[in-house]
């Protein structure tokens, strides 16, 4: 088998999706150290050259701690309302956690029509093009208060992965990663089978493929396998590497770019592939 893994090392645009389970803690907090882990490896790679996008979860729950929540909250306008004070919250700390490596970050929210749209989709791939020349880095989250998709059919916390798919086309990146709290596809839940097997690469998202991902997500998380399986097949049909791996060791995104064995790849549509 082809060795696909060699041109990872070269992907210079990245787009980095993070869960909520990666985000927080089982009560809901955000794990402030996996955070701060995470901007450390992102500002070292735009040092080294590479342009990154962040898209990420957890305002709602953040909010729902801010407001005092201690049930989940049930309307939808609930939610959009710890969306809301959550959002901030989260650029603000993530504004002053790349702020001490140097950087400014812009923040863009967005919902997954975006792409339907050519002018739009132009306005916000302009955007995106002249925050990388500026070298400042973009999160990206879902706009909750216009859409409520996610938050409508999803029991607890919105999903990123489709959004960080809509991202990683229209900023035509090289490199989509999805860091979850497991190592990768497996064969089945390996949260349900122990005796799931991995899988390290994927060429092709056939039926088989597809029917791994039918256990359903963890308890916090939202899309389980099936909504990252969707993003792959959109990133990959434009010409974009996935790679899905664990985001309990943020360093990991270093033995990604070093085109060593982690996690699952899904590998671009070679006549797409730049
Ligand atoms: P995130 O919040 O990071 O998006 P999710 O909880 O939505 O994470 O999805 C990851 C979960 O998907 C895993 O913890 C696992 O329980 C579940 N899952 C279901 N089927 C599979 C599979 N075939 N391979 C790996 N994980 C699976």
């Amino acid at each position: 088998m082809k060795n696909y893994r060699e041109r990872i090392a070269s992907a210079k645009r990245i787009v980095l999706k993070i869960g909520t389970t990666s985000l927080t803690y089982d009560n809901g907090n955000l794990n402030l150290n996996r955070i701060e882990k995470i901007v450390q490896v992102l500002s070292d790679l735009v040092n080294s050259g590479k342009e990154i996008v962040l898209v990420t979860s957890g305002a709602i729950g953040v909010g729902r701690s801010k407001l005092g929540y201690t049930t989940k909250p049930q309307t939808i306008q609930e939610k959009q309302a710890c969306a809301s004070v959550g959002q901030v919250i989260l650029m603000n700390i993530y504004s002053r956690l790349f702020g001490e490596y140097g950087y400014c970050v812009g923040q863009i929210l967005l919902t997954k029509d975006v792409i339907e749209n050519q002018r739009r989709k132009d306005n916000v791939s302009n955007t995106f093009e002249t925050l990388f020349e500026r070298k400042i880095i973009p999160i990206v989250n879902e706009n909750d208060s216009v859409s409520i998709e996610e938050i409508e059919n999803i029991p607890r916390f919105g999903d990123n992965d489709n959004l960080a798919a809509v991202v990683a086309v229209i900023t035509q990146a090289d490199l989509l990663i999805i860091l979850s709290d497991i190592d990768g596809l497996y064969d089945k839940n390996p949260k349900e089978f122990l005796d799931a097997h991995k899988i390290s690469c994927v060429e092709e998202i056939t039926q088989e493929i597809e029917h791994f991902a039918q256990g359903s997500g963890s308890d916090f998380g939202t899309g389980g396998m099936q909504t990252k399986i969707m993003a792959a097949k959109v990133a990959t049909s434009n010409g974009c590497d996935l790679i899905l791996a664990n985001s309990s060791k943020p360093q990991i995104i270093f033995d990604i770019l070093d085109s060593k064995d982690v996690g699952t790849l899904f590998v671009a549509r070679r006549d797409n592939a730049r």
